[in-house]
């Protein structure tokens, strides 16, 4: 193998993408690490909340990209990508993206925008089998966090429950598939975009609207923007003791306090997934009960990709292929 590699690197934050040639590490991060060759890397919307340094402590230079399959000497895998300690409580509980210690791919270690990215344990890589390898990259996040919000929220869905999802843009189709697949639930799907709105449809929402038209009451109001004006709405049509999940990260507020939500309403955010949630998400996906669209590019249009993600000149997930 060459002693070098080609990465998409972000040299600082706000700094144009960089593909360069760089020296392949020669140790690892740990005893079971592994050094493997990246097939898929989805590019994230939350990759440009990373250049232009919503999180600071991030470091630069950096190679982003959290969504990852792999080839290993077993075949492909998708690749885990938050990292905990593995002696916590969350980590014992395979959620190691509330691991108060969490490193992830391609946010704090090298991800993959790459030729080759670095695992630490192959406890991070899940078996994909014969299902495409840019489409198992979005289990890593834009699949697998839909998931995890669903799930959380079942028991506020008893039969005949009326549920609303707000932005059914990348993460909040696979968001109105879970629904359909998981609830029996009445899905009434709010977006700005006519496109979006046809697209729900497809997927299998009940009704579709604009934000402006939702009414409620409403038992389960799903935010995939969490904008200040979404979570105003949530606010509004929510029922009592309904449940509100923020999943969106546009980092949004909603004023909070006895007498500011409808009463005993419940309020959560949902956080990526867990381990175990990687691997329903896998199961879901081989019954085929999921529809996809991805498009595929070189590594060098790394740039370029997040220029279209920027301008919303996007119609499914794009996924770089090195
Ligand atoms: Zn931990
Ligand atoms: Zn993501």
């Amino acid at each position: 193998m060459s002693d070098t590699y080609r990465a998409v690197v972000l040299p600082a934050f706000n700094a144009e993408l960089v593909l360069e040639e760089r020296a392949v590490p020669t140790e690892l991060m740990g005893p079971d690490a592994q050094w493997l060759k990246v097939v898929a890397a989805g590019v994230c919307h939350s990759d440009l909340h990373v250049v232009e340094g919503r999180w600071p402590a991030l470091p630069t230079p950096l190679v982003m990209g959290h969504e990852i399959t792999v080839e290993t000497p077993d075949g492909l895998a998708v690749v885990y990508p938050p990292w905990g300690c593995g002696a916590c409580r969350y980590c014992d509980a395979t959620e190691e993206q509330l691991c108060d210690h969490v490193k992830e791919a391609g946010l704090v270690h090298d991800g993959g925008y790459a030729e080759y990215v670095q695992v630490p344990h192959p406890k991070y890589l899940f078996p994909i089998g014969d299902l495409d390898p840019a489409f198992a990259a979005t289990f890593g996040c834009s699949s697998l966090t839909p998931y995890r919000a669903t799930r959380k929220a079942l028991d506020w869905m008893p039969a005949g429950a009326k549920v609303v999802l707000i932005g059914a843009g990348g993460l909040g189709q696979f968001g109105i598939q879970y629904l359909r697949a998981m609830t029996d639930a009445h899905l009434i799907v709010a977006d700005m975009s006519e496109a979006k709105r046809a697209r729900a449809l497809e997927l299998g929402a009940h009704e579709v609207c604009s934000t402006d038209e939702l009414e409620g009451p409403i038992d389960v109001v799903y935010d995939y923007v969490g904008a200040d004006a979404t979570l105003a709405v949530a606010n509004r049509i929510i029922r009592r003791g309904g449940l509100v999940v923020n999943v969106g990260a546009y980092g949004g507020s909603v004023p909070f306090g006895f007498s500011l939500v409808p009463h005993e309403t419940w309020w959560t955010q949902s956080m990526w997934g867990s381990r175990e949630d990687i691997a329903e998400v896998i199961k879901i996906a081989q019954r085929g009960d999921l529809q996809y669209s991805v498009e595929r590019l070189p590594l060098d249009a790394a740039a370029e990709a997040h220029r279209r993600i920027r301008t919303g000149d996007v119609d499914g997930r794009l996924v770089l292929i090195p």
